[in-house]
């Protein structure tokens, strides 16, 4: 990881958004990438059948083999936020979670997850951010979906966003 300072301290407790969160003991400054998102690389099918009744589950889609990340570590804790104040990178397939702005101690980490291709009919968002789109979905997935029920039982060609988490 490249940076020039110690990594941040982080905490996984509770939250007022989901279940569980993290939250930043030190200052993080903007830029920074403190925290690998990892964890064993599963295809998309695998994962869906070894979580297929589980309520929660921490997989982070990527790249564009339909392969998921089976989360395993602190950043598999992050929630969605639409008020963000960190973003995930695809550095050579590794998943970086990178500060978008000045984040300071005690604050709860939070990105979008803009999630796609979800066994799920909704994914409703509570982040309780004024800006907040009411959904964890991507944009390019709320369109898809507007699509296919205007179409009713259309046979849409799945179109992958560069970036995307399933939770
Ligand atoms: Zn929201």
């Amino acid at each position: 990881m490249a940076s020039t300072s110690r990594s941040p301290r982080l905490l996984v407790r509770s939250s007022s958004i989901h279940a569980a969160g993290c939250v930043t003991l030190d200052p993080i400054r903007k830029g920074k990438r403190f925290a690998e998102y990892d964890g064993a690389r599963i295809s998309k099918e695998l994962a869906d059948e070894r979580y297929a009744d589980r309520f929660v589950t921490y997989l982070f889609g990527f790249g564009d083999k339909g392969e998921v990340i089976d989360g395993f570590g602190t950043a598999m804790f992050l929630n969605h936020s639409c008020d963000p104040n960190c973003e995930t990178e695809d550095i050579g397939g590794r998943i970086y979670i990178r500060a978008i702005r000045n984040i300071a101690a005690g604050e709860e980490l939070v990105y979008e997850y803009n999630l796609w291709d979800s066994d799920d009919p909704t994914a409703d968002c509570y982040c309780g951010a004024p800006q907040c789109r009411g959904t964890m979905f991507s944009e390019e997935e709320v369109k898809r979906q507007a699509r296919r029920a205007a179409r009713k039982a259309g046979s849409a060609a799945r179109k992958k966003p560069p970036q995307t988490v399933v939770k």
